[in-house]
């Protein structure tokens, strides 16, 4: 849990103190048509952390009020994110469960005379409008009796109109400098099915008159949502006090999050899944929660990232940097460290039986040995990473293997290069070196000094790998369309070696890939068949 102080937890404590409330409730109300981003993590996190510290709880509350897009695909989703982010919503509600009462409410606000059926067209209810500058019209239909609109507000009810033929208005001022306030529709006509009603309905509410009914239903003291919906406030108000609710929910209003060169639009993500550019919302590219997780995130990084980014009243953009610094540092404590080779080079050491195999006893962290330790193989085959060796040392910053050079195998031996096989083409296929017994790992020998340290995998036992690495999703600039940005070369497959102990890897094991970065073992590692993506690089790439 989260104890640092932020502007809501201070109305927070002043509400508790007054004894304005006497327990905390909040919500998370996410629209079922797409799946969880990092952005909606922060409002997750921002609900939660304001209700479980004083004791309160938070409602997990699917806002769906839109048939036309949503699927119970994504309200399985949803749940299982925010579950796998850690927290457990206290209930699971569904705004359609509120229906009858919102139609009774609006009902209410009829016979008050603060509501209207109008049969203006679209065209014409965003025309009479008017904008900033200039005051709205009121509609021709704005004057119409209480019982026409009873009567005709149980028509649309009933499905004696069209879609599109007429709304329910609330009737508060179209002269209002808030647009929000120029009478602004409660109800619109939809024959969609519905995944929660399925055609029970025919009129549904719009998202400004459904919302605070929503939270005032749930007895929500503290409604927070995104900066876009500050203006919207007086609707809210108005909404909960003219249909007279008993409990009073506060709307408070706190910054997005962005982060660069990351687009959240679930509309520009579900057209990515759809038009089939990524392999699906769990694409280890996406910025989804379920991307993030299949990529390698941990629930604990993400919420220190959300945590470290602040909350505050105004939107803030944060760099990727920030990201993967939060996972490599959960990781680093986590994971547990193993060679991989990504590039391989075939090494023999000539001067090493045929057959033969020795294991080192390594621990999987040098500083946890709460994590364990496995026996690493060494023998005359061996793989190393094809860029750790040169056959002629350019210089003497040159720490890696280069012919009649020594450099250190991590865990094991001093090897010796001393002459190079190549293919036709003139590349390196192979490389042929000796070893020294009195090295040995372990022996305190110290009388020469490598010339640095490099890891290897043996190559009997090792085990053949798939290796994913991933580029930014999006590149370009604002100024282009958001699909011809889709990045096509982001998804970059190598076939490696890992070491024997990663044979039974099982999905979502984490580790750190000696000097390369962390790896996260994909859910679709199966047998014989490992698969591994690169989570983040061990060093920022980014200067
Ligand atoms: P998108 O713009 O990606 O379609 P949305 O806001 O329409 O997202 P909802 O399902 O309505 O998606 O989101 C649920 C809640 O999450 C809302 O209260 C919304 O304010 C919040 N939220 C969404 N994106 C962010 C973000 N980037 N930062 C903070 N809160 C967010
Ligand atoms: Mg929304």
């Amino acid at each position: 849990m989260e104890n640092t102080s932020n502007f809501i937890k201070t109305i927070i404590e002043e509400d508790l103190k007054t004894g304005k409330h006497k327990e905390i409730v909040t919500r998370f109300p996410p629209e079922p048509n797409g799946f969880l981003h990092i952005g909606h993590a922060r409002a997750i996190i921002t609900d939660f952390e304001s209700a479980l510290p004083y004791g309160g709880y938070t409602n997990l509350r699917y806002d769906d009020t839109n048939p036309e897009k949503e699927d119970d695909i994504y309200v399985k989703a949803i749940l299982a994110d925010i579950r796998w982010l850690g927290y457990e919503p206290k209930n699971v509600f569904y705004a359609s469960n509120y229906f009858e009462e919102m139609y009774e409410r609006a009902v209410l606000l009829i016979k008050k005379g603060l509501a209207y059926v109008d049969h203006s067209t679209a065209e014409e209810i965003a025309k009479d409008r008017g904008n900033l500058q200039n005051p709205g019209k009121p509609s021709k239909y704005r004057d119409r009796s209480v019982d026409e609109n009873l009567r005709l507000f149980e028509d649309m009810r009933l499905g004696k109109f069209k879609e599109g033929e007429c709304v329910l208005r609330a009737k508060i001022d179209m002269t209002s400098p808030n647009m929000n306030m120029r009478d602004p529709v409660l109800y619109r006509i939809s024959f969609a099915e519905h995944h929660n009603t399925g055609t029970k309905w025919c009129i549904y509410p719009m998202y400004d008159y459904a919302h605070p009914l929503e939270d005032a239903i749930e007895g929500i003291t503290h409604s927070l949502c995104s900066l876009e919906f500050e203006d919207h406030r007086p609707l809210y108000d108005w909404v909960v006090r003219e249909t007279e609710m008993p409990k009073i929910p506060r709307q408070i209003e706190f910054g997005r999050l962005s982060i660069e060169n990351t687009v959240m639009s679930k509309r520009f993500l579900r057209a990515l899944v759809e038009e089939g550019k990524v392999t699906g919302w769990d694409d280890p590219r996406m910025p989804t929660l379920s991307g993030m997780r299949r990529r390698g995130y941990t629930p604990e990084a993400i919420r220190k990232f959300v945590l470290s980014t602040g909350l505050s009243k105004v939107n803030s953009t944060v760099g990727t940097d920030m990201l993967e610094a939060a996972v490599r540092d959960d990781l680093q404590e986590h994971a547990g460290r193993v060679m991989a080779v990504i590039r391989p080079l075939k090494v023999t050491i000539t001067n090493y039986k045929e057959g033969k195999l020795e294991y080192f006893e390594v621990p999987y962290h040098p500083e946890k040995p709460e994590l364990g330790s496995r026996k690493v193989p060494f023998g005359r085959h061996l793989y190393i990473e094809a860029d750790d060796f040169i056959e002629v040392k350019p210089n003497n910053k040159y720490k890696r293997l280069s012919l009649g050079d020594e450099v250190r195998l991590f865990h094991a031996y001093f090897i010796k290069a001393n002459e190079v096989k190549k293919d036709e083409n003139g590349n390196i296929i192979e490389v042929l070196a000796t070893y020294d017994l009195e090295t040995r790992s372990g022996s305190g020998f110290d009388a020469r000094k490598p010339n640095g340290t490099i890891h290897y995998v043996e190559a009997t036992q090792g085990a053949k790998a798939t290796i994913n690495f991933f580029g930014p999703m999006i590149i370009g600039d604002d100024s282009m369309d958001l699909m011809s940005r889709f990045n096509e070369n982001s998804w970059t497959v190598l076939y490696g070696y890992v070491e024997a102990a990663l044979k039974d890897a099982k999905a979502h094991s984490k580790f750190q890939f000696m000097r390369q970065g962390y790896f996260n073992t994909d859910p679709s590692t199966k047998d014989a068949h490992l698969v591994f993506n690169e989570i983040v690089p061990l060093k920022s790439s980014y200067k």
